[in-house]
């Protein structure tokens, strides 16, 4: 098997988000109500020999990197031991709100994970409290130090600014980030919340947040590539700072994403209203080679852009935290 994860576009997939779970220990009031949400029935979860198999396969059309989220990836059951036989197939990393990561920052850098991306929206316990529901703010800052110490290096820093909540700490987490050697990157708000509240006049766009950055710091660009992250160097560097806006100023020409959820759907992005049941195929028996068939057919039929800002854009049937952020 050599043929590529081709869309009709050029672009080639080579990046891929394993959702390892839809529930969370958080409820950020963005992604999820106070009551949870209904979550997938557990005979429907992947077991990790199937996303063990389901990687092997993407690995053997071209995907280089693979991203472990949710839900709250930590939350997994055996995480390492799952971490340990993917980090033999790709280069692997981790997004997670942090909390646990005291605890397992240590194995899952022995078990072969490289990098985490700690989500972090505020600095303030009160406000980290009413932004979560939960009062744990000073686990998450410990569990990133925590991976600071493990080697999960650099220690990512995912922050959505939302206006009149927590915009008015742009600056101060980007000195808190600067201090320690994390390096922030400020992440659009987008249209993917269960509770269909996203309104664009409330997202605090990637142009006013430089506009923050820049009245205290020099930011000088550093070349984007595939990545989502604008990166800018810091007063010269090494230190930097990144903004994803993914709704102001999209990067869907340059894609390289693939997700797949946690009840085993791959999704060619993250606005995708169609999925394609892989799971369903592997429990009836699919082979590797036919499994690798459906995910091509999946990727070609990417669409160009998100379409955000099309009349008749439809926000994805399921949430951010069931498709894996
Ligand atoms: N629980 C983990 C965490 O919070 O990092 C991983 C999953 S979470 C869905 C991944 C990232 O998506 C977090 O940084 C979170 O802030 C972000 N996120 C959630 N809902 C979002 C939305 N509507 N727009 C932009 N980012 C969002
Ligand atoms: Fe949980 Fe992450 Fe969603 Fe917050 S953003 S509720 S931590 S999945």
């Amino acid at each position: 098997m050599t043929a590529a994860l081709l869309d009709t576009f050029g672009r080639v997939a080579t990046d891929l988000r394993v959702s390892l779970t839809d529930k969370c220990n958080l409820r950020c009031t963005y992604c999820m109500p106070a009551e949870g949400l209904p979550w997938l029935p557990s005979a429907e979860l992947l077991t990790d020999d199937e996303i063990v198999r389901l990687v092997g396969v993407a690995v053997s059309l071209g995907v280089r990197t693979v991203r472990l989220t949710g839900g709250e990836p930590l939350i997994r059951p055996g995480l390492p031991g799952l971490v340990a036989r993917l980090a033999d197939l790709a280069e692997l990393s981790l997004t997670t709100n942090g909390l646990g990561l005291t605890r397992l920052a240590q194995p899952l850098a022995d078990a072969g994970l490289r990098r985490v991306n700690v989500s972090l929206d505020s600095l303030r316990a009160d406000r980290f409290l009413a932004l979560t529901r939960r009062d744990r703010l000073d686990e998450v800052i410990a569990g990133m130090a925590a991976a600071a110490a493990a080697g999960l290096t650099p220690v990512k820093v995912n922050t959505v600014l939302m206006r009149g909540v927590n915009d008015d700490e742009a600056g101060e987490l980007l000195e808190w980030c600067l201090e320690r050697g994390y390096e922030l990157r400020f992440i659009e708000q987008m249209p993917l919340d269960p509770q269909h509240a996203w309104d664009r006049s409330s997202m605090v766009t990637a142009d006013e947040v430089l506009e923050r950055l820049t009245a205290r710091h020099t930011l000088t660009p550093v070349e984007r590539g595939s990545a989502p992250a604008e990166v800018w160097l810091v007063d010269g560097g090494p230190a930097r700072v990144g903004v994803v806006g993914s709704v102001s100023r999209p990067f869907c020409g340059a894609c390289d994403r693939i997700r797949l959820t946690a009840d085993g759907q791959l999704r060619n992005c993250l606005f995708a209203r169609e999925e394609s049941d892989l799971r369903t195929a592997l429990r009836a028996g699919a082979t590797d080679a036919e499994l690798a068939v459906r995910m091509q057919a999946a990727v070609r039929a990417k669409k160009a852009g998100h379409g955000i800002d099309d009349p008749d854009f439809l926000q994805p049937d399921r949430p951010m935290s069931a498709i894996g952020g």
